[in-house]
């Protein structure tokens, strides 16, 4: 499980998360939801400690993130540790985050390769299987600019998964497409739902959330104001500034 203990963050004098508590079960489909500025972007970036919180820990199953233990204080891990436990977490970006000067085949077996868990040839044949599955077989040799932005978003998720991560999170992964391409990077995220992968996603798709979410978090001034199955929040939220918010985004 991912577990999020008491996260505070700032920036200056801006509190930015202000004691998140958040666990996410193997297995588990949870949607963040929230006004612009909220936090949610941040609380993605602490998870997998490209933001070091002020206050509190992220742990995945027992192991802190960017933090070990040095009597009954935390202290930062090295960066290469950071970068070893980041590779278990993936990562999907609004803006996808292609690499423009590779293909969309080496952009997939890059990572592998990188972090010496295979060799080229080995991942080159991964990266084949993973474009396969998310529609982009015949792609592969292929440059970023030369795909729309829903093909460009399921290669970023191609290379997620390359690296075998037990969670991936998803910030806004539709939020910069067209209309008429959301719906092909929704289905590759929902199969990977459906495979049992642990997903975190931010997102606006609130029809999309209803249908795939375990459990929907509500987010607003950096603090949890609810959370618990679609059908409660999204259905019956308890809470005014949750109806205020839903009122403004179905
Ligand atoms: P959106 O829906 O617009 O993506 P969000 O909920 O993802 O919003 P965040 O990106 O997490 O919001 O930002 C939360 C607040 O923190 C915002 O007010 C933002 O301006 C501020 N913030 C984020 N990153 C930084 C930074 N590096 N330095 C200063 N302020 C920051
Ligand atoms: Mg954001």
């Amino acid at each position: 499980a991912v577990e999020v203990h008491d996260v505070h963050k700032w920036y200056g004098t801006h509190r930015v998360l202000n004691g998140i508590d958040l666990t996410v079960r193997p297995g588990e489909v949870t949607v963040i939801i929230g006004p612009s500025g909220s936090g949610k972007s941040t609380l993605l970036r602490v998870v997998n400690h490209l933001e070091k919180p002020e206050i509190g820990y992220v742990s995945v199953n027992g192991e802190l993130i960017g933090l070990r233990r040095q009597g009954d204080r935390l202290k930062e891990l090295s960066e290469r540790a950071i970068l070893t436990q980041r590779s278990r977490i993936g990562f999907v970006f609004q803006n996808f985050n292609l690499f423009p000067h590779l293909t969309v085949l080496d952009n997939v077996a890059a990572a592998p390769v990188a972090t010496g868990k295979l060799g080229k040839a080995a991942a080159q044949e991964l990266a084949r299987e993973l474009l396969e599955r998310v529609g982009l077989a015949d792609k592969a040799t292929a440059y970023p600019r030369q795909l729309s932005g829903g093909q460009q978003q399921r290669v970023a998720i191609a290379r997620a998964l390359a690296l075998r991560p037990g969670i991936i999170l998803f910030d806004e992964p539709t939020s910069a497409l067209d209309p008429e391409l959301v719906g092909e990077v929704l289905a590759v995220i929902r199969d990977l739902a459906r495979s049992g992968t642990t997903l975190v996603i931010v997102t606006h798709e609130i029809g999309f959330a209803r249908e795939i979410a375990d459990r929907v978090v509500f987010i607003d001034g950096g603090k949890i104001v609810e959370q618990g199955p679609p059908a409660e929040v999204l259905d019956k939220p308890q809470h005014e500034r949750t109806r205020d918010f839903l009122s403004k985004v179905l």
